[in-house]
């Protein structure tokens, strides 16, 4: 899987829709940042604000472009539309390593999928920032068993420092691939 740099639509094959859930200060802005620009700001909100980021992959020879969705703070006032979710093929859904309130949180953010999402939408559980072990509250065993008994991916990653967060969005764009291409979504 490459980066590809053209932007013309006329050449895309496939558009993928991706929002990022997860309580506010886990880190969404920042990994959206630094997948899309390369880019990470210890303050952030302000620099970001925008609602969505794309950016253009190659993936077994085919354009797929991600129109990567921000909340833009929304989830402070309990307010995400049902719009954010519309169409959406994938989710990364993520919590903070160093807050264990934020990942006891997932399973409500699952609910509101569950509410307002397509039933096959692809969920990435990333537990961000991974930089911070030493004051983690939250084992990787844990988050991987969860993950697995509720059928998600996992990974871990640090918007800081750039770990894992490439594969973090381009795992969860090559599994939707993978369901559109066998049709399951
Ligand atoms: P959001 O509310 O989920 O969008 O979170 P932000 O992206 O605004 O990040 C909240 C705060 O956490 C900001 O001060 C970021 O600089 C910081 N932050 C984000 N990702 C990381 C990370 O991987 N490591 C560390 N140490 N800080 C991070």
């Amino acid at each position: 899987m490459a980066q590809w740099q053209g932007d013309s639509d006329d050449d895309i094959d496939y558009m993928f829709k991706v929002v990022l859930i997860g309580d506010s200060g886990v880190g969404k802005s920042q990994l959206l940042n630094r997948f899309v620009r390369n880019e990470f700001h210890m303050k952030s909100k302000a620099t970001i604000g925008v609602e969505f980021l794309t950016k253009t992959v190659l993936m077994d020879h085919k354009h797929v472009k991600a129109q990567i969705w921000d909340t833009a703070g929304q989830e402070r006032y309990q307010a995400i539309t049902t719009a954010y979710y519309r169409g959406a093929t994938g989710a990364l859904l993520t919590y903070d390593v160093t807050k264990r309130h934020s990942f006891n949180h997932v399973e409500k953010w699952l609910d509101e999928l569950h509410m307002h999402a397509d039933k096959n939408i692809v969920v990435m559980l990333v537990g961000n920032k991974s930089d911070l072990n030493s004051i983690r509250e939250v084992p990787t065993e844990e988050a991987k068993d969860f993950a697995k008994q509720k059928g998600l991916f996992f990974i871990e990653t640090s918007a800081l420092d750039s770990n894992n967060v490439e594969p973090a969005f381009l795992g969860l764009l090559s599994q939707i691939y993978m369901a559109v291409s066998k049709k399951h979504i």
